[in-house]
């Protein structure tokens, strides 16, 4: 039983996927396991989009639990693709939407592009075998998508291996992300009053690119995440400090696609979430 003295710590993940890019679980479904996970706090961090707060939002207020905006936007540095974290920003923000709306065009260019190269390699695969929507105007398709139906097809037998044989980089289907450059995506997070940080900072293997984001005008780093190895986390809290950056967590939870990443796997407290919660707030 849980004492006065002794309440349950706060904890706020912040870097979750749902159905509206691709996460395993509806808006709905997330809020209900964060719930079951004593969170009281959430972000939904969509690859390019922020279109599951339309229902996220209100099923939130209605379960009781704080939800912060928040996106996760591919960028591009000199051809390396970075992520970028996006919170706080307002609700309904026509500056996220139609940043948005170019992401999922050049998405859609990207993933007919690579399903040529997959039929020419002997792949065949039609805009009909996803069980998304292969068009959707307001959900972003990305490679697990595609590596979900390549496994489907028996084409592969895992996603794992859809990535390593044909979707990774340098591999036969590859096709370059063409996502908008670091700065542009920090001047539109910026514009629309948000916080940029840069997300899985271990990810981004070149040491010179990562020196160069930390000249840039970001407000946090991502210092907590899924399984870091407590050294690397170490690392970047460090980094973060120097900066006198935000420090933010999350565990990028994805659902069962992507076993790895629990949801609270890595979290905020209450101080960090508070503050970009005020920000929010401003905002609105
Ligand atoms: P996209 O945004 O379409 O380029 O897809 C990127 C997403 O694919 C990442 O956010 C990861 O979740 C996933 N991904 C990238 N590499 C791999 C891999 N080797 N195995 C499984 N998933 C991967
Ligand atoms: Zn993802
Ligand atoms: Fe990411
Ligand atoms: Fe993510």
């Amino acid at each position: 039983m849980e004492s006065r003295l002794n309440p349950p710590p706060f904890r706020a993940d912040l870097h979750t996927h749902t159905t509206f890019s691709d996460g395993t679980l509806t808006p709905a479904e997330l809020i209900d396991l964060a719930l079951q996970y004593g969170l009281q706090g959430l972000s939904i961090t969509d690859h390019d989009t922020a279109a599951a707060y339309e229902t996220a939002r209100p099923f939130a207020k209605q379960k009781g639990i704080a939800l912060l905006t928040g996106a996760e936007f591919s960028a591009d540095y000199a051809g390396e693709s970075v992520h970028i974290l996006a919170y706080a920003f307002a609700h309904d923000s026509e500056i996220i939407e139609t940043f948005s709306k170019k992401h999922l065009e050049r998405r859609s260019r990207r993933n007919l592009a690579i399903l040529k190269l997959l039929q020419s390699n002997g792949l065949k695969i039609d805009p009909e075998d996803f069980e998304v929507d292969f068009f959707s105007q307001t959900r972003p398709i990305g490679r697990p998508h595609i590596a979900q139906v390549m496994v489907k097809k028996g084409y592969v037998d895992s996603i794992q291996k859809a990535f390593h044989l044909y979707l990774g980089e340098g591999k036969p289907c590859f096709v370059y992300g063409g996502a908008f450059s670091v700065e542009e995506t920090l001047a539109v997070i910026h514009k629309a009053k948000g916080l940029a940080v840069i997300a899985h900072p271990h990810l981004i293997k070149k040491r010179k690119i990562f020196q160069n984001l930390l000249k840039m005008p970001f407000d946090g780093i991502e210092g907590y995440y899924a399984a870091f190895p407590k050294n690397k986390q170490e690392r970047f809290v460090r980094v973060g400090k120097e900066k006198k950056w935000l420090i933010t967590g999350g565990s990028d939870f994805h659902g069962s696609i992507k076993p790895s990443n629990p949801l609270g796997s890595s979290w905020v407290d209450k101080e960090t979430f508070d503050y970009l919660i005020n920000h929010q707030l401003l905002n609105t």
